[in-house]
């Protein structure tokens, strides 16, 4: 498979060696689940190849089982059955997983934590609330910016962290309404690079109760908000979704729905010429985006996105998987499970390189579908991607913020 970030000087040319390069290598797989009717713990061994090892592990996880290992056919075939010795665990054969380091530690010290807390927040002023979908999108989901002048101390935040709003009114009990968290969707410039603003991405929350509508009360106090309006703001908090600072690191996104927020964050301040002019950080490694959205009018700040393809085809490239529009390869709905799956074995070859980190953020359902297709890719270089994930983790390489 040939990279498509286009104007490479060599083509990244993902390596299956060791493994046979074709699909019909042969794949041990390793599971344990419940015995049907009991609680007993049953271990199983399959051996599959490449091309059933996807819907082999959809298999097992769909039944309430759990993958304890994929190794090549010939690895597996030395090792012990899980049936055999206990605990379960210890049965997975030891297969080799590369050293998931990072070029060097993160230091968050500096990052800005809680500066304002539920009792004492700081009072925002509404700028601007418009609509980001098009013509025919579902739902409703938009754009708010919040001026932060004024404040002592300054309400400051980096990309990747979240702020509070506490909506006003009461809930039923009369009491006054807890805070909601949201993904900043701004840089720390802020979007008119003033430094003093903080921008959200919004969806109303809507759903169905006993045939009745039920609106979001945060949401829907955000969506309807008017310029002007007085909001009160918490935060920032979080540290899980930091960008690496190197300027030559990879990023890998996963992305559904609003949970674009702080990826926005990330590819203006990678690719938006004023941000590039002001931050001093010149990105030049390879950020790949991956966009799950239920209709083309639904895709969230997508002119932007391809433009930065446009002007960057080296550094950016964006795959959208349209859900309602685009199917899959089994006629089903087109996920973001389905497009990492397609691209597996070049994702994981963007993985073993220390310098990649990957982001999700959206609808926690796309993690096992992304957690089976890296399980494929690692096992056709006969690596453990169990083994692999918690390393990723611990090198602060692997991000997850999902709902
Ligand atoms: P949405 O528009 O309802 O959905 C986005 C896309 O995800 C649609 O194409 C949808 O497909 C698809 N989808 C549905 N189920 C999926 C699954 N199991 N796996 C993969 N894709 C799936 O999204 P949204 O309402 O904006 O929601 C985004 C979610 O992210 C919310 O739950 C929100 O709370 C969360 N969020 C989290 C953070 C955070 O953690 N910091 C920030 C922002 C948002 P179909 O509808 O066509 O089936």
């Amino acid at each position: 498979m040939i990279a498509a970030f286009s104007g490479q000087a060599k083509p990244m040319r993902v390596s299956t060696a060791g493994s046979g390069g074709s699909d019909e290598r042969m794949f041990t797989v390793i599971s344990q689940g419940l015995q049907s009717g009991s609680q007993r713990q049953s271990g199983r061994s399959y051996t599959v190849s490449y091309s059933r090892l996807s819907a082999t592990l959809r298999q097992i996880t769909a039944g309430g089982g759990q993958v304890l290992s994929v190794t090549p056919a010939s690895e597996a075939s030395a090792a012990p059955s899980p049936a055999q010795s206990a605990p379960a665990k210890a049965a997975a054969p030891k297969a080799s997983s590369p050293k998931a380091s990072v070029t060097k530690k993160p230091d968050h010290s500096s990052v800005p934590v809680n500066l304002y807390k539920p009792k004492t927040p700081f009072i925002g002023t509404v700028t601007e609330n418009y609509s980001l979908l098009g013509e025919g999108a579902i739902g409703r989901v938009n754009h708010i910016t919040f001026d932060l002048t004024g404040g002592d101390p300054h309400l400051h935040y980096v990309e990747g962290q979240s702020i509070g709003i506490i909506p006003d009114g009461e809930d039923a009990k009369g009491k006054p309404h807890k805070l909601r968290l949201y993904s900043i969707a701004s840089t720390r410039h802020g979007d008119d690079m003033a430094d003093n603003t903080v921008s959200l991405c919004v969806r109303q929350l809507q759903y169905e109760k006993d045939g009745e509508t039920i609106n979001g009360v945060c949401s829907t106090f955000l969506c309807d908000i008017e310029p002007g309006a007085k909001v009160k703001i918490t935060g920032p908090v979080g540290k899980e979704m930091l960008l690496p600072e190197e300027e030559d690191a990879n990023v890998i996104m996963f992305a559904t729905g609003t949970g674009i927020a702080p990826m926005r964050t990330y590819l203006r301040r990678m690719f938006e010429s004023s941000e590039r002019e002001k931050n001093g950080w010149n990105f030049r490694g390879k950020a790949w985006l991956f966009m799950g959205a239920p209709k083309t009018p639904n895709l969230l700040y997508d002119d932007d996105f391809n433009r930065y393809e446009s002007e960057y085809p080296d550094n950016f490239r964006y795959t959208k998987a349209i859900s309602r529009e685009q199917q899959n390869a089994k006629g089903g709905r087109m996920y973001i499970q389905d497009r990492v799956l397609e691209n597996a074995d070049e994702i994981f070859a963007m993985i073993e390189d220390p310098k990649t980190h990957v982001y999700m953020c959206g609808l926690r359902g796309m993690e096992p579908g992304i957690d089976e297709a890296m399980t494929a890719a690692a096992a056709a270089k006969g690596i453990d991607w169990s083994e692999l994930r918690p390393q990723l983790k611990k090198a602060e390489r692997w991000h997850v913020e999902t709902y």
